[in-house]
């Protein structure tokens, strides 16, 4: 059984030979073929020489690199489309994602299980974060049609079926997340200390970027928010029709007078508001069919140290 390690690297070039050093480690001591599959995604600090030199050195490196930043979700999709192993591990460059587990992954894998899912608690994190993202899940679960987990993430290994399985979903948007769960097979998980990245090192997840995470995330898997909007519209509807006809018998049973000032700039405003946020719903999806239609590539390749071919003969 042959293991292959896909990892995503955006300006890692301070932690990259570290992180080498200790997934080799760890990878030796499983005493399994293996190669391990940097992607860099258009890094601008030197991390694709350091892949380089990685390489130069050690002949289980493999490294793809971008022409420019692609994103995350683009960095795994090459990764996992040049994999060639048996099972394949996704992690982070960053060392938030202890490469120890890998044998306890490996131990789930050898049972029969296609996802071994890595679930960091989250000790360390901002109270106010744990509660929204607590609040978010049991939303998105009530609503999406793929469960979704708190502090469910990347970190996992995949049969080589499941890889496959996520190969054939080609969307341009791509929400892992949902996209792991939308697979299905046989699944397990267990969890791991939550690592906090060095204090210098900013967290990526500003509360905006969170914000339209959470939006991919109710937008990618269902067209149940649409929906919602139709229910929505028949409640305010039945509303407006119940007060219409309270106003009617009040004028019949007491003459008419020139009142509601109030309520109907709080209408105007309020349903104003309201089909803004419907319209702005209906754009998203729109513009997803827009990106969808386009049918660009995920990402461009400038640099790697793989033959396209012989991957594609080795996959097949
Ligand atoms: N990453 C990437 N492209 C990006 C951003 C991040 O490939 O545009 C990589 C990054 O190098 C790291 C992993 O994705 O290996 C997770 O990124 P980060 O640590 O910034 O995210 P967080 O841990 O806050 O989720
Ligand atoms: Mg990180």
């Amino acid at each position: 059984m042959r293991l292959s390690l896909v990892v995503p690297c955006y300006n890692e070039v301070e932690v990259i030979s570290r992180f080498h050093q200790a997934l080799s480690r760890e990878l030796a001591g499983t005493g399994r073929p293996y190669e391990i599959v940097y992607v860099d995604d258009g890094s601008a600090d030197g991390t694709l020489d350091a892949l380089v030199g990685l390489a130069a050195t050690d002949e289980s490196v493999r490294y793809l690199s971008f022409s420019r930043n692609f994103g995350k979700e683009a960095a795994m999709l090459a990764g996992l489309r040049y994999a060639t192993g048996d099972a394949v591990v996704i992690m982070d460059a960053d060392l938030q994602h202890p490469p120890e587990l890998i044998g306890r992954m490996l131990e789930e894998y050898g049972r029969g299980f296609d996802q071994v899912i890595a679930r960091r608690n989250r000790t360390g994190d901002p109270a106010t974060r744990t509660l929204f993202s607590r609040a978010y899940y049991w939303l998105i679960n009530k609503w999406a049609d793929v469960e979704l987990m708190d502090g469910v993430g990347d970190f996992r290994l995949l049969s080589r079926r499941a890889v496959d399985g996520l190969l054939e979903l080609n969307e341009y948007n791509r929400f892992s997340k949902g996209l792991f769960a939308w697979i299905g097979f046989e699944s397990i998980l267990f969890e791991y200390d939550n690592v906090q990245p060095p204090a210098d090192r900013k967290s990526r997840w500003t509360f905006r970027r969170l914000l339209e995470y959470g939006l991919d995330g109710l937008l990618s898997f269902n067209n149940k928010p649409l929906r919602a909007a139709i229910y929505v519209g028949l409640l305010l509807t039945a509303v407006a029709a119940g007060y219409a006809v309270w106003v009617l018998v009040a004028a019949i049973l007491h003459g008419v007078d020139m009142p509601g000032y109030v309520t109907l700039i709080a209408a105007i405003t309020g349903l104003g508001g309201l089909q803004m946020v419907m319209l702005g719903l209906i754009g998203e999806y729109i513009g997803r069919i827009y990106y969808e239609t386009k049918k660009r590539p995920h990402y461009l390749l400038k640099q790697t140290n793989m033959d396209p071919a012989e991957r594609l003969e080795r996959s097949n």
